[in-house]
């Protein structure tokens, strides 16, 4: 989709851009499309007293001249977009719950299953389904207060929702001493970087979800290929003696990166290729599709790392537009719920995935870089690293969301053997 700005008329035009009307026989800029134009013609030529009031304000007042009455208008003519944006919105969620299409069937299931808590009505329903909250899942694992912050329910009927959701999925007390039995059992990969090992508390661990966020070149990239070779090692060298299974969605995986990673590591390369099952989504369905069919490769391979990289790429570009937003954090809730689903089935499975950053221009403190993806992402991984770059080839690694691990910074290297200190 092409940005308003840069369509071009008949006349070789581009919006925004000055010129000579001949509608309205004046120098202005160019509006949307033809038809918003000749309102805007007939919007200029209109007698103020037929516009509305807020309206008149802006124009009657001290506009000397005719580019800054112009640069008014077309702030109204913004907001008003924005507004028909929001009510796009609504529709489309309206018009996907009634005919039943847009969602594939275990969204459409997870829904029916948010349908049936108690006091969830139309209204309800529909604002969980807008802010991503779209399973049983995702409401009773998110905390209150962003349930109320993203849906704009009320305090009362979220933890009503909650606490509904979790009876739902049996979620009840179970003794610490559990816990730590199920915990005891977590092994972790290293990751070659004693230091980063060190900040992930001795390694990338089975049994949740590990992100990697960060900007173009930080090592994303690399560090997956590091924990594919690295997994088949075994336990005292900083292995769990298992398959890999990579998924490319950028088209960056490279084998003779693993080549020389494994000959780094003193491993028969040759070994090391055939314990990494590698598939190319080509597309988010695509990406989706291959994580459902894993689910019977991790047994039958042995597979005990997942990569995805990198998470949301194919969505970010895939859905383009306010408009299809709410769909967009649907069907990345829901993906990334598959993933968290395979960790709770196989503790000793690790997943790793990608994630891009975004810059924000709107914050002003703290870095403005932030994960793509947003709260829904943020909330379905388990472990949150942010990397950035350091001087040459150093890279440095902070822990930015982990329940167990304090807030700490690593640096480590990437060399021609892989990840290093
Ligand atoms: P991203 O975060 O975008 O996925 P990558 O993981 O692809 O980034 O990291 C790219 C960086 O890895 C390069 O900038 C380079 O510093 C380093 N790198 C890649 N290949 C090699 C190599 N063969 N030898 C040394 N460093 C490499
Ligand atoms: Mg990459």
């Amino acid at each position: 989709m092409a940005k308003a700005t840069e369509i071009e008329d008949d006349n070789g035009f581009k919006m925004g851009e000055p010129y000579f009307c001949k509608e309205c026989k004046r120098n202005h800029t160019k509006g949307k499309i033809y038809k918003d134009h000749i309102e805007f013609a007939e919007f200029e030529n209109k007698t103020k007293d037929e516009v509305d009031s807020d309206n008149i304000e802006l124009i009657n007042d001290d506009f000397e001249d005719e580019a800054e009455l112009i640069e008014a208008f077309n702030e109204i003519e913004a907001e008003t977009d924005d507004f028909e944006v929001e009510e796009q919105l609504d529709a489309e969620i309206i018009m996907d719950k009634e005919e039943n299409i847009n969602y594939g069937e275990s969204i459409q299931e997870s829904i029916n299953a948010v349908k049936k808590l108690p006091g969830v009505g139309e209204a309800t329903l529909n604002k969980l389904i807008k802010a991503g909250f779209s399973s049983l899942e995702s409401i009773a694992f998110t905390p209150p207060s962003i349930i109320q912050e993203e849906s704009g329910l009320g305090d009362k009927t979220t933890s009503k929702l909650i606490k509904a959701s979790m009876e739902q999925l049996n979620i009840g007390f179970k003794s610490a001493e559990d816990v730590w039995e199920h915990r005891k059992n977590i092994a972790r990969i290293t990751t070659a970087s004693q230091e980063l090992d060190d900040l992930l508390g001795g390694g990338v661990e089975t049994g949740s979800v590990i992100e990697f966020f960060g900007e173009f070149r930080t090592g994303k990239t690399q560090i997956m290929h590091q924990l594919c070779v690295n997994v088949q090692l075994s336990e005292e060298k900083g292995g769990i003696e298992g398959k890999a299974l990579y998924i490319d969605t950028e088209g960056t995986f490279r084998p003779e990166r693993i080549i020389q990673m494994a000959e780094g590591l003193d491993l028969d390369h040759k070994k090391v290729l055939k314990n990494i099952v590698f598939g190319r989504a080509y597309n988010s369905d695509h990406q989706i599709l291959l994580i459902k069919e894993a689910t019977n490769l991790i047994k039958e391979q042995n597979i005990k790392l997942i990569v995805v990289d990198s998470l949301i790429g194919h969505f970010r570009s895939e859905y383009i537009g306010r408009g299809t937003l709410a769909n967009r954090q649907q069907t990345i809730n829901s993906h990334l719920h598959d993933l968290l689903r395979l960790c709770d089935i196989y503790p000793n499975l690790a997943i790793a995935v990608t994630n891009q950053v975004q810059s924000k221009p709107d914050v002003f403190y703290g870095n403005p870089l932030q994960a793509a993806g947003g709260n829904v992402v943020a909330h379905g991984s388990t472990i949150r690293i942010y990397l950035r770059k350091g001087k040459g080839e150093q890279r440095i690694a902070k822990v930015v969301d982990a329940p167990h691990l304090p807030e700490g910074e690593a640096i480590f290297s990437i060399t021609e053997n892989g990840i290093s200190d």
